[in-house]
């Protein structure tokens, strides 16, 4: 009986005096991998135009086809997304996306705080696409401009 007590407390005492790893989330976050496949993010020239050339590669390529394209084209015949949906409810975060992308129009972002309380709000538009997700989120590309 009062073997497993004992055994009880080595445990308790163990882990009283080694290194806590409890953060203050959502204070705190857990570091991600840099390549950690995250929130979505349409990437922009310098300028602010959309890289994206509604080649619809990305849509074709996603098994979960969870990406909608309405393609347009400007006076010039340059083609861009006139509107540009990604439903996170359905994305499976599998990259094809982004390996697919032609322009690297598309990148995951290392944000990972997706929670939402309606279906309806995991359907990211064009424009809520293009913002960076949070100051956390890093891009080389963006950095190269
Ligand atoms: S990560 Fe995969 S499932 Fe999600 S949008 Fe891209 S291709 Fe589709
Ligand atoms: S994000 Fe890339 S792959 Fe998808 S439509 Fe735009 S240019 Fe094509």
């Amino acid at each position: 009986m009062i073997i497993p007590l004992l055994k009880g407390l080595k445990l308790t005492l163990k882990y009283f005096f080694s290194k806590k790893i409890t953060l203050r989330y959502p204070e705190e976050k857990w570091p991600v991998a840099p390549r950690w496949r995250g929130r979505h993010v349409l990437t922009v020239y310098p300028t602010g135009k959309i890289r994206c050339v509604a080649c619809m590669l990305c849509a074709t390529v996603c098994p979960a086809e969870c990406i909608k394209i309405v393609a347009a084209a400007e006076p010039d015949n340059r083609k861009y997304p006139e509107s540009y949906e990604l439903d996170l409810g359905r994305c499976i975060f599998c990259g094809h996306c982004v390996d697919v992308c032609p322009r690297q129009a598309i990148e995951m972002s290392t944000v990972y705080e997706l929670s939402e309380y309606s279906r309806e709000s995991l359907i990211l538009d064009k424009e809520t696409l293009m913002k960076p997700p949070a100051e956390r989120y890093v891009s080389e590309k963006r950095k190269a401009g």
